[in-house]
């Protein structure tokens, strides 16, 4: 295999796993905004204001 496909593949591998961990991000993001707005949103006792 020469170089140029082998760091071509590579260069498509870091950028798969990148947007995973972005997609990995994303998620935690939005499920701990989830757990955030159901156990510590802003209620009577506790406000944003
Ligand atoms: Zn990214």
């Amino acid at each position: 295999m020469n170089n140029g496909v082998r760091a071509n593949s590579l260069a498509l591998m870091s950028n798969a796993f990148h947007e995973f961990c972005d997609c990995m991000g994303v998620l935690i993001g939005w499920i701990a905004s989830g757990i955030i707005q159901a156990d510590w949103g802003p209620n009577i006792k506790y406000t944003y204001g």
